[in-house]
């Protein structure tokens, strides 16, 4: 069985093994036994499982191991399809994939050793919303415009989207009064929605309500569109995101280095 995917997490496992966790093309988790995939040995090769990196893998169905309880499928061959050659070289946006992995390892659903790769899922979304950022992410850094909130804001748009939870952008969640019309809109994330100036009190977050309407329509390619967002309005996305999937920012190592 042929696998592709995403590297999003690794373990050194014993002197020169590793093991992996992919982000595959169907939206699914696969977790890999990777024989001498530390590199090293005799010519000191370095690793090709480096984070973000897209492999293909060849499993030989018969062939996992299990270890701690998980279900590992134990790799034949392998190649490197593609990586991101520039991220490791800027830290934040090296922090900034780990936030991607971080969070699409509490959601995505795992891959069963021994099941066929199967596609045109519900969960077939995240693996391009994922995959898309990190290849503009990495042309951004080659391109010398990269810009890190630009990047987290379109990233946690598009995530939202393919999980079908998108808060409404167009009318208030309490009197149902077009948002666009109302003077102030203010963003609830532990309610998910937005709220006109007549129903609530808080900061006044128009612009940013217009931001996520903008990055809801940009495609991954055009990001240098999404213009003056940053941190702050990133982090209110990541809120609700958590919220939803009852997570807490602060229990994420990459969220800690970004927002400290
Ligand atoms: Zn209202």
């Amino acid at each position: 069985m042929l696998f592709e995917g995403i590297v999003i997490h690794r373990v050194p496992y014993k002197e020169r093994d590793l093991i992996v966790k992919l982000l595959l093309r169907n939206g699914l988790l696969g977790s890999f036994y990777i024989y001498g995939g530390q590199g090293g040995g005799k010519h000191h090769k370095p690793t090709v499982f480096e984070p973000g990196s897209m492999m293909k893998i060849h499993v030989r169905e018969t062939k996992t191991r299990s270890l701690e309880g998980a279900e590992l499928m134990v790799a034949q061959e392998y190649t490197r399809v593609w990586e991101p050659a520039h991220v490791r070289y800027n830290i934040q946006a090296f922090y900034l994939i780990c936030l991607y992995f971080e969070l699409v390892l509490k959601i995505a659903p795992v891959q069963h050793a021994g099941e066929d790769q199967l596609s045109g899922g519900e969960t077939e979304g995240i693996f391009s919303v994922v995959s898309n950022a990190l290849f503009h992410l990495e042309g951004s850094l080659s391109k010398n415009d990269f810009d890190a909130p630009q990047q987290l804001m379109l990233f946690m748009v598009k995530l939202l989207f393919h999980m079908g939870i998108m808060p409404d952008t167009d009318h208030c969640g309490y009197c149902r009064s077009n948002l666009l019309e109302a003077t102030s809109s203010t963003f609830l994330p532990a309610e998910g929605q937005f709220a006109c100036g007549n129903c609530t009190t808080g900061e006044n977050e128009k612009g940013f309500l217009l931001r996520v309407k903008k990055g809801f329509q940009t495609r991954f390619q055009d990001y240098a569109e999404v213009m003056g967002t940053n941190f702050h309005e990133a982090d209110r996305l990541i809120q609700y995101f958590c919220h939803q999937f009852h997570l807490k920012p602060m229990d994420l190592r990459s969220y800690k280095l970004l927002f400290k």
